[in-house]
């Protein structure tokens, strides 16, 4: 096809919690509605992956869990299943039950979609999404309307709502941080994580999960939960499989050069380039677009409809090329995204694990790509090749 438009594990001690074992259990197996049933069927999930027949199971009874999995292997299903099975509705009281809290607005509206997707037999049960940068004032009109038993959000906007008055979180049943690790290394998100966590009941279900939890974070899970099951697959297992690492030693003068030739040579179905400044993905886009490659360009600093346009633009298919700063670094599911290249290096090796994380979905093949060019750049790259 031509690419131009022309042409648990339980780690003993420090961790209780399980790395799937061969015991292969099917969704069946795990006693869920059957609307779930059917839902997962519908979107052609036919096995559970490790960590769904990890953690579903204690998840779906209300345990607290720390979940770290390894990218693209359908950890947000668990918290989704787990949830939906669960919520029981009020029909003369309605309350907010489960509360999900992301670190990007391109991730709450994608967790959103999967509630919707695997909710889809259970229209009964209504979920909602606050983030930032779309206009206060519909979606305040909108929760006035109804109020969602699933609250999807990014930090900022539900605290604001929370301040407001606009919701209520004294009936939570379920709080979920998504990435947390993310999410609880950042200063200012931190705190907004805590006030939001002080106006809910401490009897709530806490599931935290990311593709790495650095010991920081791992520290704040485990004090914010009740004897979580910590499901936790190491550094060794967090590469992955399917996924061939390369990489190119290259002159900054020479990366765009180098890009087009690969770009002309790889067959790809869809390619997510990383560069390091919104600058660049705008020039980079700009060049891109000049030699005909069918290009879009994604980073924090476009209005909230535009980004959630190129999102949807990329995810449907319409262009085949994005680049992007580390914003679409962490969670974003493209499944037909099979190469990732970091034009630019990303700052540290959990950067390049989430990065690279974008190809290779759900065990398809994928392949990574990294320019290596300053000597900056080279002692990042000593150090991701050390630990992967
Ligand atoms: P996640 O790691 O949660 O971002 O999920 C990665 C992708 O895998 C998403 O597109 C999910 O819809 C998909 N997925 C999740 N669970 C399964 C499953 N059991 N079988 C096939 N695909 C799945």
């Amino acid at each position: 096809m031509p690419r131009r438009q022309t042409k648990t594990q339980r780690k003993k001690g420090a961790f209780r919690g399980s790395y799937a074992g061969a015991n292969t259990i099917s969704f069946k197996d795990m006693l869920l509605k059957e609307p779930i049933l059917r839902a997962i069927s519908e979107c052609g999930f036919e096995h559970p992956s490790e960590v769904q027949q990890s953690a579903i199971s204690f998840a779906m009874v209300g345990q607290d869990m720390i979940v770290q999995a390894k990218s693209g292997m359908g950890k947000t299903a668990v918290f989704v299943i787990a949830s939906l099975q669960q919520i029981e509705i009020d029909e003369d009281e309605p309350a907010i039950d489960t509360l999900v809290l992301c670190h990007s607005r391109e991730m709450a509206f994608q967790v959103h979609g999967e509630f919707e997707r695997l909710g889809k037999y259970l229209p009964e049960i209504k979920s909602g999404v606050l983030y930032g940068g779309v206009n206060f004032a519909e979606q305040k009109a909108d929760l006035e309307k109804e109020i969602p038993h699933i609250l999807v959000g990014t930090p900022g906007r539900i605290q604001h709502f929370l301040k407001a008055g606009l919701i209520k979180l004294d009936s939570l049943k379920r709080m979920i941080l998504d990435e947390c690790d993310d999410m609880l290394e950042d200063k200012s998100m931190r705190r907004q994580i805590q006030d939001i966590f002080k106006a809910t009941p401490s009897t709530k279900q806490m599931m935290m999960c990311s593709a790495t939890i650095g010991s920081n974070a791992r520290k704040i899970c485990r004090q914010i939960s009740n004897m979580a099951e910590e499901i936790f697959i190491d550094d060794s297992k967090l590469t992955l499989h399917g996924l061939q690492q390369h990489y190119i030693d290259v002159d900054e003068k020479e990366k765009i050069k180098q890009l087009t030739t690969l770009l002309d040579k790889i067959d790809f179905n869809q390619v997510m380039i990383f560069v390091k400044s919104k600058e660049r993905t705008t020039a980079l886009n700009k060049i891109l677009q000049e030699s005909s490659f069918p290009s879009i360009f994604l980073h924090g600093g476009l209005t909230q409809e535009e980004r959630l346009e190129r999102y949807r633009k990329f995810k449907e298919f319409e262009a085949r090329v994005l680049v992007s700063t580390n914003l679409c670094g962490r969670g974003v599911d493209m499944e037909k995204v099979n190469i990732v290249i970091n034009f630019d290096m990303p700052r540290t090796s959990n950067d390049y694990l989430h990065r690279v994380g974008r190809a290779g979905r759900f065990g398809t093949k994928g392949m990574a790509i990294t320019f290596v060019s300053s000597e900056k750049d080279k002692e990042t790259f000593e150090e991701i090749q050390s630990r992967f």
